[in-house]
Order: structure tokens, then sequence, then C-alpha cells
């Protein structure tokens, strides 16, 4: 069964009938529980469990330490790229909005790699909208060799491939895939996506299989937050989540909490997720999920990053520009979202130290993978 299959079981209605119809007795027995059941995950997304934050951070930070220890793994973001011609309302490199649009030369690619290296960065994440006969596998192919020397984990936040293309990537150096859903909710994806290939929401879906079935190492999912109800998303992450760690079994899953930011274009979040929201959604994955990386990106801000660190989180950007070739200039040209938090790689250092956390820049080398099919 795929995960599609499995999807379309959880109707929206379904979903919410069982957050409904959670209230203490639920939560508490969820809480008391080693292993989540999806009902025990809807339970603890639900209204009813907002009095039991407090249980919830304690059990979410045990299970991290004890998994993780006192580590949080720094990573940077490459922007390739910036031409699109998907119609994402809520991004700002969204095709109708009038922008300079520029895709970088292998160059400049290696001219911006050599930045974040030199910043001590050895985890680059690679992003690129989608522009056929402009960004092509070939093209990134290209660029992952050029800068592989430069790091030891490559990942890529792009459009979705065929499994084949997935293979491609892995071959030239790639060994982690991110592609979020967005919003799972099929109806609203509809209407967000008016044009352009991504409108078709079951390959977008069943992306992150075709990652783990061509044997990327990792995969990250998530939802967009702010664009759908954050308790039913947080479901269908959780259900996605556990599909992909019981059929890939090899690879680690990440799952990321991207809030929706100002973009180009002044969309608003259609539902606004609070701090609260957010505490509560990053308990429950960590104790569904307690292997996964929790990761969460300069989206937020300083202070609200620091204090989420302890909850669950175990990899966060620094220093992060959102614009093609945005590390190598002064101006940042046009961004795919504001960030909220601008310090730079040192400054997030010196407030890990501060909390008692190891900042980690390398705890992965392509080496493992070939000694293991030795
Ligand atoms: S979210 Fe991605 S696919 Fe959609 S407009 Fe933005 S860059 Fe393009």
């Amino acid at each position: 069964m795929t995960f599609l299959n499995e999807f379309n079981q959880w109707t929206p209605e379904r979903v919410q009938q069982l957050i409904d119809a959670a209230g203490p007795a639920q939560v508490e027995q969820a809480l008391a529980n080693e292993h989540l059941r999806l009902m025990d995950l809807a339970a603890l997304l639900s209204p009813a469990a907002e009095g039991y934050l407090e249980q919830l951070a304690q059990r979410a930070h045990r299970l991290t330490q004890q998994r993780f220890g006192k580590t949080i793994q720094l990573y940077a973001p490459l922007y390739l790229s910036n031409l699109c011609c998907n119609s994402c309302l809520y991004c700002g490199f969204n095709a109708d909005n009038q922008m300079e649009r520029r895709t970088l030369s292998l160059d400049e690619v290696e001219a911006e790699a050599r930045i974040l290296h030199e910043r001590g960065f050895r985890h680059i994440q690679l992003l690129t909208g989608e522009a056929p006969g402009a960004v092509e596998n070939a093209y990134l192919a290209a660029a992952v060799q050029k800068i592989r020397p430069f790091f030891s984990s490559i990942s890529i936040e792009v459009y979705p491939m065929d499994e084949c293309g997935y293979a491609q990537m892995v071959a030239a150096g790639v060994d982690n895939l991110t592609v979020y859903q967005e919003t799972y909710e099929r109806s609203l994806y509809d209407e967000l996506h008016p044009y352009g290939p991504k409108r078709d929401f079951d390959w977008r879906l069943n992306a992150a299989e075709r990652g783990g079935s061509a044997g990327l190492r990792s995969i990250g999912i998530g939802a967009l937050l702010g664009l759908s109800d954050w308790r039913k998303e947080g479901f269908y992450v959780g259900l996605h989540a556990r599909y992909l760690a019981k059929h890939f079994w090899r690879s680690r899953i990440n799952i990321s909490f991207p809030r929706l930011r100002p973009a180009d274009g002044g969309f608003k979040p259609l539902a606004p997720v609070s701090d609260a929201a957010l505490v509560q959604l990053i308990c429950v994955m960590r104790l569904l999920m307690p292997d996964s990386a929790l990761v969460l990106s300069t989206r937020e801000s300083a202070s609200l990053r620091d204090h989420l660190l302890p909850l669950g989180i175990t990899q966060i950007s620094a220093g992060s520009s959102t614009s093609p070739g945005g590390y190598g200039q002064q101006a940042e040209s046009s961004q795919q979202f504001a960030i909220d938090d601008d310090r730079d790689a040192e400054e997030i250092c010196s407030m890990l130290r501060a909390q008692g956390y190891d900042p980690v820049f390398k705890d992965w080398d392509r080496a493992f993978l070939d000694n293991s099919n030795r």
C-alpha cells in the first residue's frame, strides 16, 4: 500500500472527528503510552491537550535528551534559482510576482558554497523553484558535484522528481531530501496552487516515498503552518512520518515546522498558528517520532528559537539567506520569504553553548555509506 492509499482513508472529516472526540481521559492515556497510536496522536493535538502542555514538554525534552544528547546540528540553505513556473499564492517566488529572476551559474554556486564552508557549515541544503528548461536534474547534479568537496551532507529542497531523478541525485552526492506537502487538505491545496505542475497533489504527496525508494539517507517532510488548521495538518504529518519510517527504515525521517512568513506578494496566513500551538505540535511530534530530526528554520524569531530548543528541536539553520547569490552580495535581492532570526553561525553557536548544547556542524560523512556498501 502506498502512502496515498493510507492517506485517502483519512478524510479531513474523519481526522476532525477523532480530534474532537478527545477529552482529558484520552490525553492522559496518550501521555501514558510509550508508543503513540493514531488516536493518541489526535488526542495530543486536540484542544483537550492544551491543559497538559507542561507534561508534554517535559516528556518531549526527556526523550530528546535520551536520543540526541545535548546537541544541535547546524545547516545553511543555498538558493540556486528563484525561477518558478508555479503559482503558489503564499510564496515570494510565485510566477506572477514581478521580480528579478536569476539562476546561479556553477561558478556562482561554488562561490556561495565556499562562503558557507568558510563559515563552518558542512551540511548544506540546496533550494530552487520549479523551472523546466532552466533548472533541470542535470544542472542540479552538476551543482552537487561542484560543491561536494566542501560538504559532508548535501540536501535538496526542489521540485518533486521521479524515482530515477532521485537516484541521479543520490549518485551525484545528495543524501537528504526535503519536500513539504504545504497543506494536506486537498481542496485548499487546489485553491492555493491555481496553475503549474505543482497542482498535482498526489505527485507531490508520493515524492518522499520515491526518494526513499531511490535510497536517500534521510527524508524530510512538513506542512506550511498557517495555511490550514494546524491540528489536522499535524495529524497528517504524523501519519506520513510513521508511514515513511515503517517503509524506509534505513532512512532517517526529518520533520520541519515552517510557519508562514511575510513574502513578496503579501499573502497573509489563512489559519495563523500561535507560539503555544507551535510548542504543542513540536512536543507531540517528538513523542510520536522519538528518533526523528525535528527542524526549525530562521523563519522564527531568535527568542522563540532559543526557547523551543529544549522541547525536541535537533536541527536549526543559521545565518540564512533566502535569495540566490545572497551570501556573496551585501543587499538581499528578492527573497522567498523574510527571515526573522538573522544571527550568524558564530552567534548561534554562542547561544547554544550558553544553553549547554554542543553545536554540531558535521554528524555524517559519505564514507559511512561507502563502507556500509562494501
Ligand atoms: S513554493 Fe516553490 S514551487 Fe511554489 S512558487 Fe515558491 S518556489 Fe515555486
